[in-house]
């Protein structure tokens, strides 16, 4: 018997139930009442799954309103002034809903909390507000409720909570301004742990055995203060008499074996497919009373798990521990859509390849029955069609596509330098004549209901092919007058046929494809359906060449050609797992590469390629950052390096910090950077000012997520900022981000406005 068990299930729902009834009750449309019903069947029916696949020990206290995180932060009391908490009552559902985004339907609404990434995910948590007199205490029941719910219906409960260290690491304050490594936090443990203690005694009341502590800061770069009062806090838990199981993910803790051989904790968890080398050091340094759940089934991917391989890998660890060998997923499946059976439009084949977090369930426990020594028909049925699946994926001719593979080959010696700036910007110039401070737009404009009808319409067949295009061309030719009429400088067609900047683009690659359903929690009712990069990537055809061309041809003002950076296109994409993302990547830039170039033949002069996500791409330890930055930076280049001098390559970037990566940024060598910097009061072009960046930039002067009109005066005012940190005539005037989301009446003010603020800098000069 090996036993299982699960770090956590999507709560969101197969067909998005959760999502929906937020949004009902934030709306009023249903009473509190109602989405409490909703929750409690949607956990029923969650744990049931588990049941029954199998599962021994089944998470609770993964289910969340909104995000865990915050789940955990209003059980501690933690709530900042802004929102009136008193400090004896019950944090309440809306007081929760109103941290999260600053209204619900009772309560005064204040500033939400910041929301961040968690990890290296595209799951974001409410972060918790910390001050040096933070006071804790158990302010919500919901923990024990759940529990009992679960109890009730005959389940094995492991409680599942964050970690002190976690939380702590993830938490701010104004106080703390060395960030979230910031030593001084650790003050607060003191306070903070006997409600962990409390918790602990509450659910030992309640017969509970296993309780999951998660500790994922355990992966990241951690500070000495940080491991020492790891000791600390694991003596408080364990004092509870539960025994506990710490529970890391998204990296490895090899380093810190030793250290988990001696704490007073009961096992560890340890993610065995993102770092299957800490296996074996982690289980030599484990002592005999502890137990080793390791994660072999990926959490993070939607692949089918290679059973052989993972069974391969757990027999010496099976001889090694016997009974103290768990097994789980690699990390919570949140990450990954909920059931697969949805999907009836993929092809079998496709499909064959695929697991989603039932399936992973059901991979999770023939591997441990396997394991344990089970040789039944049933056992030996399911590894046969497993075996199959993963074998037919790697050989498919779907998936390895020889010219693909040459062109790589090929692509080792194309030289990925330009020549120096100063040279391009001269001859772009020649060719460009644009004014000082040239004025430009990020590429999409307004959507409007009747674009997305139209798209709509033609996807589902019901506008034929000629309508389609009319359609948007009446719309791209609107657009190319309206930016002419208002003197904007370089033009943009408008990306009135896209979608999504990644869907558009996978939709036309081979060796993508889509799901139905195949939805993921990216932060509270808001989900993402990420496109699945199942196999070689090859652009058959070229994908925005008619439309840029056809904007092009309407007017004497360059209009930029606009795509999706190979970095972005990686990145907010499930990736294949049988070849590294690096590969994926490259053939990704090649695509590209093909594209700007057939740009440039078609008469286009300026070309952006979107890259937003390169920081997001950041590996979570420090060490690893330069192999990343090296390939993602290379691969920019690989899409760009094609062109003439006279052709100028712009790229965006979007919530980004840049201060550590300023050298990537800079060898990019994009000749143009576009930046979101208007909500920051051009705080963070300091990066560039210190690197003495010497490409031009164009710093966001209008913030996009609000439809209120900036005036002249302010964005004259921002790049007169900008002007004091960078050379002038380097700089360029445009929003922060796409106007995709905004609606015309505000979007031809504000760009009226930011012309009028660019002509009056340059007078000024
Ligand atoms: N070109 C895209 C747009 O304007 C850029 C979007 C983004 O950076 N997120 O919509
Ligand atoms: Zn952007």
């Amino acid at each position: 018997m090996v036993t299982t068990h699960s770090l956590g299930f999507p709560r969101i729902g197969a067909q998005r139930e959760l999502k929906k009834a937020l949004e009902a009750y934030w709306a009023g449309d249903i009473q509190a009442t109602e989405l409490e019903q909703l929750g409690h069947d949607l956990r029923q029916r969650h744990w049931q799954i588990q049941q029954q696949a199998g599962i021994d020990l089944i998470p609770v206290g993964d289910f969340a309103w909104y995000d865990q995180i915050l789940e955990w932060t209003t059980t501690l009391g933690v709530v900042p002034a802004r929102f009136g908490q008193s400090a004896s009552l019950p944090v309440s559902l809306d007081t929760l809903f109103r941290m999260a985004r600053g209204r619900a339907p009772s309560g005064t609404p204040a500033a939400a909390c910041e929301m961040t990434k968690w990890f290296d995910t595209n799951y974001h948590y409410i972060v918790p507000e910390i001050t040096p007199e933070q006071q804790f205490r158990l302010a919500r029941e919901s923990l024990f409720e759940q529990v009992k719910e679960a109890q009730a219906q005959g389940l094995s409960v492991k409680p599942v909570i964050p970690g002190p260290l976690t939380w702590l690491w993830l938490s701010k304050g104004d106080a703390y301004t060395e960030g979230a490594g910031d030593v001084r936090k650790l003050a607060l443990l003191e306070r903070l742990l006997p409600v962990y203690a409390q918790v602990l005694e509450r659910l030992k009341a309640l017969g509970v055995e296993w309780v999951q502590i998660d500790e994922p800061v355990l992966v990241l770069d951690m500070p000495d203060a940080w491991l020492s009062a790891l000791k600390q806090s694991s003596q408080v838990l364990a004092d509870s008499g539960l025994h506990i199981l710490l529970a890391t993910y998204f990296g490895s803790v090899q380093e810190h074996a030793v250290l988990l051989g001696q704490l007073p904790i009961h096992g560890v968890h340890i993610d065995g497919v993102r770092a299957p080398q800490q296996l074996a050091p982690v289980a030599d340094a484990l002592r005999a009373d502890q137990i080793l759940s390791v994660g072999l089934i990926d959490g993070r991917n939607v692949w089918r798990t290679d059973l052989d391989a993972a069974h391969e890998r757990l027999q010496s660890l099976h001889k090694q521990l016997g009974e103290r060998l768990w097994l789980a997923p690699s990390c919570s499946l949140l990450h990954v859509p909920v059931d697969l059976s949805f999907e009836t439009e993929l092809d079998a084949e496709l499909r064959g390849w695929l697991s989603f977090a039932t399936q992973k369930l059901d991979e999770l426990r023939w591997l441990a029955l396997w394991l344990g020594g089970k040789d039944d028909e049933q056992t030996r049925q399911f590894l046969a069609q497993q075996r199959a699946a993963v074998q037919g994926r790697r050989v498919s001719a779907r998936i390895h596509r020889e010219e693909v593979r040459q062109r790589l080959l090929e692509a080792e010696s194309i030289s990925l330098d330009r020549p120096p700036f100063t040279q391009r910007i001269a001859s772009q110039q020649a060719k460009l004549k644009l004014p000082a401070y040239p004025t430009t737009t990020i590429g999409s404009f307004p959507q409007t209901s009747d674009i997305r009808k139209a798209r709509r319409d033609w996807r589902q067949g019901s506008l034929p092919d000629a309508a389609y295009e009319k359609a948007m061309r009446a719309e791209i030719e609107q657009v190319v007058r309206f930016q002419e009429d208002i003197g904007l400088d370089v033009l943009v067609h408008g990306e009135a046929e896209r979608n999504d900047m990644v869907e558009y683009f996978g939709e036309l690659l081979a060796g993508y494809a889509f799901t139905q359903n195949g939805w993921v929690q990216s932060y509270g009712s808001r989900c993402v359906k990420p496109p699945l990069i199942f196999g070689d990537v090859l652009r058959p055809v070229a994908m925005t060449v008619g439309w840029s061309a056809y904007a092009q041809s309407l007017t004497a003002k360059p209009v930029k050609g606009m795509l999706t950076g190979p970095v972005t296109m990686l990145q907010w994409s499930f990736v294949r797992d049988d070849q590294p993302r690096e590969t994926t990547c490259r053939q990704l830039a090649l695509a590209l590469r093909d594209e700007v170039n057939d740009l440039e033949a078609a008469g286009i002069s300026v070309i952006q390629i979107d890259e937003p996500a390169i920081r997001e791409g950041l590996p979570l330890r420090r060490a690893d950052w330069k192999a990343y930055l090296d390939w993602a930076v290379d691969c920019f280049r690989l899409s760009t390096s094609g062109v003439r001098d006279d052709t100028q390559i712009h790229t965006h970037m979007c919530y980004s910090e840049f201060n550590d990566i300023m050298e990537a940024i800079a060898a990019m060598d994009a000749d143009v950077i576009t930046i979101e910097t208007s909500r920051s009061n051009m705080e963070l072009l300091s990066a560039f000012e210190d690197f003495h960046y010497p490409n031009d930039i164009g710093p966001g002067v209008y913030d996009i997520h609000s439809p209120n009109v900036p005036d002249v005066e302010w964005m004259v005012g921002l790049m007169r900022k900008a002007a004091q940190r960078l050379p002038a005539e380097r700089l360029w005037v445009n929003p922060d981000c796409g106007l995709k989301t905004r609606a015309w009446p505000e979007t031809q003010a504000a760009l009226k406005a930011m012309v009028e603020a660019a002509a009056s800098l340059r007078q000024a000069t």
